[in-house]
Order: C-alpha cells, then sequence, then structure tokens
C-alpha cells in the first residue's frame, strides 16, 4: 500500500536529535517498518498549491497522516480515488473535511490521549506566566533593567480565582485536575457532554450551562475543545464582552476557535490582561500575525509560541508508537481501538466533533 505522510522539516534538530519522530526526516520511524512489509512511503512537508507532493500524491495513495497539517478538503478527499485511512499522528482532525470522509466512508483515526498531558501542562504554565506576568518580567532582565514596580503592578496569584475550561475532555479535564493544588476559587466547565459525576466530585468542579454564564465568571478561560463548525470563531468580539475586565484567555486547542483581530483588539484595551497558547489559524503564521506583537497597555499579556505544547519529545514517542499500531491493526484487519476512531464506515465515531443530532450525513 501507498503511505503518504504530511510532517514538518526538522533540519539540524531532527537530524541531531532522533527522537524528534514527527519531523521528515526522522519519518515516525516507521520507515524500515513498512518497507519489511512491501509498503511505500512518501514523506514529504510540501503541501500547498495543486502540484505539491501532497495534493498530487494523495491521488493514490492508500493511507495519510496528513499532520503537518495537510489539508484534505472535500475537493482533495474526491481526488484520492485509493484513500482508506487518515491517521493524524496526534490529536485533532480538524485539518481533514470529516463530512467528506464520511461520504467516501474514509475512516479517520487519531492517537487519542497520546499528547493530552503534555498539553495539559503547557495550559498551566501559560495560565501561570500570564497571571504572574512572567514574560515582561524575563524581558526586563534580558534588557538589563530592574524595576519591580513595573512587573508587580500586573502579577497576581492564581489562588482564589476563578478559572473555566471550554471542552472538559481529556485534556480540559487534566487542566482542571492540575489546577486543585492551586486552591482556586472555583474550577468551572462548559461542555455539552458532562463530566461524569464521581470524576467531576474527585477534584471539584462545577458545570455551567451557558458559555457566556462561564465566560463572566472567569478571572481564567482555557480553550480545550475541538475546532468544528460549532467552535470556529466561538471566542469572537461579541463573547469577548462577556469576559471579565482584565481576565486572561488562553488557546492550545486550535487558532481559529478565537477571532485573531478580536483577541488582539481584546488584549491592546486592556479588555484582556492577557492571551496565550501554542496554535495559530494559519501555520506557520506569518510574521505580521497580530499574536506575535500584540501587547497589553502595559506591555505584557502575550504568552504566544509556535505549535508545540502537544509535540514534547515523550509525546512525539506516544503519537509515533500510536500511528504505527493504528496502521498495523489496518493492515492486519484487526478492529481500531474504538477511542482513536474519530469517523469509520460514514458515521461519526466520536461525540467530541459538536452535538450531532443524527450523526449519519
Ligand atoms: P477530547 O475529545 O477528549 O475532548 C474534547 C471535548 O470538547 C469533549 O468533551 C467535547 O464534548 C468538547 N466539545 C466539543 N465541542 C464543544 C463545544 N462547542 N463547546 C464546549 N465543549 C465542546 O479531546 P482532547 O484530547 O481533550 O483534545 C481537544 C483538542 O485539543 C483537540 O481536538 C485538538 O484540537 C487540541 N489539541 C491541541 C494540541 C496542541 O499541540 N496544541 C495537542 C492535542 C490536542
Amino acid at each position: 500500500m501507498k503511505v503518504l505522510a504530511i510532517l514538518y522539516d526538522g533540519g539540524k534538530a531532527a537530524r541531531e536529535e532522533p527522537r524528534l519522530l514527527g519531523t521528515t526526516e526522522n519519518r515516525l520511524g516507521i520507515e524500515q517498518w513498512l518497507k519489511d512489509q512491501g509498503h511505500e512511503l512518501i514523506v514529504s512537508s510540501d503541501k500547498e498549491g495543486p502540484n505539491s507532493v501532497f495534493q498530487k500524491e494523495i491521488e493514490t495513495a492508500d493511507i495519510t497522516t496528513p499532520f503537518h497539517p495537510g489539508y484534505l478538503t472535500r475537493d482533495l478527499i474526491a481526488k484520492a480515488k485509493n484513500l482508506k485511512l487518515c491517521v493524524t499522528a496526534g490529536v485533532g482532525s480538524d485539518h481533514i473535511d470529516l463530512n467528506a470522509a464520511n461520504e467516501k466512508k474514509i475512516t479517520v483515526a487519531e492517537v487519542s490521549g497520546s499528547n493530552v498531558v503534555s498539553v495539559a501542562e503547557h495550559v498551566v504554565m501559560s495560565i501561570l506566566l500570564l497571571v504572574r506576568n512572567f514574560v515582561p518580567a524575563h524581558e526586563m532582565i534580558e534588557r538589563g533593567d530592574w524595576q519591580v514596580s513595573q512587573i508587580a503592578r500586573q502579577a497576581f496569584d492564581l489562588e482564589g480565582k476563578v478559572v473555566g475550561t471550554i471542552g472538559a475532555g481529556r485534556i480540559g479535564y487534566r487542566v482542571l485536575e492540575r489546577l486543585k493544588p492551586f486552591d482556586c476559587k472555583e474550577l468551572l466547565y462548559f461542555d455539552y457532554a458532562a463530566v461524569p459525576q464521581h470524576a467531576a466530585d474527585r477534584i471539584g468542579i462545577r458545570r455551567v450551562e451557558k458559555l457566556e454564564d462561564m465566560l463572566a465568571q472567569c478571572d481564567v478561560v482555557t480553550v480545550n475543545c475541538p475546532l468544528h463548525e460549532g467552535t470556529r470563531d466561538l471566542i469572537n468580539a461579541e463573547s469577548i464582552k462577556h469576559m471579565k475586565k482584565g481576565a486572561w484567555l488562553v488557546n492550545t486547542a486550535r487558532g481559529a476557535i478565537c477571532n485573531a483581530e478580536a483577541v488582539k483588539a481584546a488584549v491592546e484595551s486592556g479588555h484582556l490582561s492577557g492571551y496565550a497558547g501554542d496554535v495559530w489559524n494559519v501555520q506557520p503564521a506569518p510574521k505580521d500575525h497580530p499574536w506575535r506583537t500584540m501587547k497589553n497597555p502595559l506591555g505584557g499579556g502575550n504568552g504566544m509560541v509556535p505549535h508545540y505544547s502537544g509535540t514534547t519529545l515523550d509525546a512525539q514517542y506516544r503519537y509515533a508508537t500510536g500511528t504505527k499500531q493504528i496502521l498495523a491493526n489496518f493492515f492486519e484487519g484487526k478492529e481500531q481501538d474504538i477511542a482513536n476512531v474519530i469517523v469509520t464506515n460514514g458515521d461519526y465515531a466520536t461525540k467530541a466533533y459538536g452535538q450531532r443530532v443524527a450523526a449519519k450525513v
């Protein structure tokens, strides 16, 4: 079979560090294994435009792991005559048109859980660096300055604050779980799927039925839901108005869930004290993307980094191993672990991509 992997170029770092498995150089560590079984592996980072390796090779690929991401649009899916399986080497399958995949009975799977701890740790770090005003404090030190009051005027404790997550699945729950020892005033969540009562009681979290109500109560909001038609632009100029003045927002889910211009305006006006995350509505983010340089009126409030929260070396080992297992199951005709399946046989196997009354499309 022909497997087409769209990965990112790791360059010198990937040549020096073989554990960077998600790169074009290190090929998820599956090249020899595939060859030994008589399969072909094509790896590239070239994914944009009709002449790109991705768009040409997809026409004859049986399997793809398009996680650079290569956007598998409805048009490309129509051209992909042999495509049977798309594997996300990680978590988050929004780069694939899932309805179009269903129409062609293509299975979309991901390595669920593979990097959820990695992301949850990053969220906790991002919350702390915003609330404690860390980035401008460090920049001041690098500049050779020392003006404690400039930093302390916008530095707070996380203790006593209200924190809420949009989406309380694997990552959202783990974020709240990790925040429990910080003695926050309340830990809230908004999700159409309720957290099982015993799990909610274990860490003392409260569900809020309406998003606006949760936004209005939170000092910190963290976004942990998938990107789908119900969450695109969910945080926009209107919803930000419901947030407390001076609140902080952290988004490691997907950039397009938050409106870039609305977030920039809110941070620059001081309505939001800060925004942090690693996901962007265009990746790689253009040099002039507003989130690279936006600052609150006191010169802080920006905790943006490139998309790496879920790609620690620990996570790369787990998602590469999980991808290999999904491929092995497929080659051997075995059932996939249902937790890894997003769509299959023309239907949604997960409820995480929007509330679907009739799942069949
Ligand atoms: P999950 O499926 O375990 O949980 C997602 C939760 O979001 C579910 O409980 C679902 O009901 C909820 N949800 C869906 N739509 C919602 C909506 N409109 N409002 C509120 N809640 C909604 O997924 P997960 O493992 O927690 O991952 C969540 C997302 O995080 C992924 O889909 C991906 O986009 C992102 N992610 C980012 C990185 C990274 O490196 N930055 C890594 C992994 C995952």
